[in-house]
């Protein structure tokens, strides 16, 4: 177990395992296999293995793992420019609010760049606030914002939450699809309404049209902003290039990562001009955020997508797909359900044994959503005979 001439990292791929997971700060349950490569659908493990992906880096690859037109384009730009902040204007940021803009509706035409999910939408409560000179946010249950202290506000899992007491208040958790409630909870202090189009973590449950359209007409009346997280839903993952899109309904704030950068750390929140405005010079600000690196593999991601129109795919094989684990005769099977290929099988029992079998027994990788969920999520570039693979593999466990 030697470790390359001079260099201080074992190259034993066990001895990698190990020193991952215990040097780790365990804050995630850790898969017993150590991943080397991987490329589009498809990643392998250090023996060899090979295993279709629907974890797909938990909606971060959409476009494929190793996508050769986002990695050319990152190779080209780490030769020019890795590194510049936001105060010295650059090509591919330039490029970036262009290329993003040029996808969505007029009206969103104000782009603040994050490396991360949690950061694009810590920065929509604080330009919520700003613009509005409002406190109070209102969210859904079952909801997942990220992390840190602001957005972990307006996550609604006790668990994620309660450790951390108190965080950003006040906050109103309203039930998700419930249009009374909604209409209720949103008043004159108000500042923003936070939702997922698709609640992703919360379980895979898709919006109502009447619930989206109520928040957007309720924020509207009352003076307060509408959110929508679309970090899990964005880039053509449930079957539009956006979920609002599906259901007519454009925010104040759009906020995105996950597959934006097709692969590279990206997230950003984009605007309406008039709440940009409203946010005082310096009132709020990123190092790393729109770095050259990010943006240039933000532009190939956005052209890549555009070029393919994988969200047509994922519609098509999404549908499919649904059909086909809805065709499983299992007493196990709840529901499934979900928006293009952000796909959720609801179990009566437990989720885990069953992902931790499509793992072993079949090399399928999934995710759980909840305690009973299978949620899948692969590249929308997966091949359909993978995808029949994935139903094959979940009719066997069940
Ligand atoms: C993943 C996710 C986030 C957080 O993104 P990070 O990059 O992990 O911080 C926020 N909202 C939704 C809907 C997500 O799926």
């Amino acid at each position: 177990m030697k470790g390359k001439e001079g260099s201080v990292v074992q190259t034993d791929w066990r001895a990698l395992l190990e020193a991952e997971k215990t040097l780790d700060s365990g804050v995630y349950t850790k898969h017993d296999l150590l991943i080397v490569r991987g490329k589009g659908a498809r990643v392998w493990d250090a023996e060899g293995n090979e295993y279709i992906d629907c974890v797909g880096g938990y909606g971060v690859a959409n476009l494929g793992h190793a996508n050769p037109e986002v990695v050319e384009a990152v190779k080209r730009q780490a030769e020019t420019l890795l590194s510049m902040p936001q105060t010295l204007p650059t090509e591919a940021r330039a490029r970036f609010y262009l290329a993003l803009t040029s996808v969505l509706p007029p009206e969103l035409n104000r782009v603040f760049p994050t490396n991360s999910g949690t950061e694009a939408n810590e920065a929509a409560l604080k330009f919520a606030r700003a613009a509005t000179g409002r406190k109070k946010f209102v969210a859904a249950m079952r909801g997942f914002s990220g992390r840190t202290m602001g957005s972990l506000s307006v996550t609604w899992e006790p668990k994620y939450r309660e450790p951390f007491l108190p965080l950003v208040e006040p906050v109103a958790f309203i039930p998700y699809n419930d249009v009374e409630a909604l209409r209720q909870a949103v008043d004159e202090e108000t500042a923003a309404v936070i939702l997922e189009p698709v609640q992703g973590e919360g379980g895979v449950r898709p919006a109502t049209r009447e619930f989206l359209e109520a928040a957007r007409e309720v924020t509207r009346e009352k003076g307060a902003l509408l959110i929508l997280d679309e970090i899990q839903t964005g880039m053509g993952r449930t079957g539009t290039r956006f979920a609002f899109e599906r259901y007519g309904v454009v925010p104040d704030i759009l906020t995105l990562a996950k597959a934006l950068g097709g692969g590279v750390p990206l997230g950003a929140a984009v605007m309406r001009k008039e709440v940009a405005e409203k946010m005082p010079k310096g009132g709020h600000g990123t190092t790393f955020g729109g770095n050259p690196l990010a943006m240039a593999a933000g532009v190939a991601a956005l052209e890549y997508l555009e070029k393919t129109r994988l969200w047509e795919r994922a519609e098509r094989l999404g549908r499919w797909f649904m059909e086909e684990l809805r065709k499983i005769p299992s007493p196990k099977v709840r529901e499934v359900r979900g928006l293009g290929l952000m796909v959720g099988l609801e179990l009566k029992e437990k989720s885990l044994p069953y992902i931790q079998r499509l793992e072993k027994e079949h090399h399928v990788l999934t995710l759980a959503a909840g305690p009973n969920v299978i949620r899948f999520l692969p590249p929308l570039v997966i091949e359909e005979e993978d995808l029949a693979k994935v139903v094959e593999a979940v009719r066997a466990v069940l």
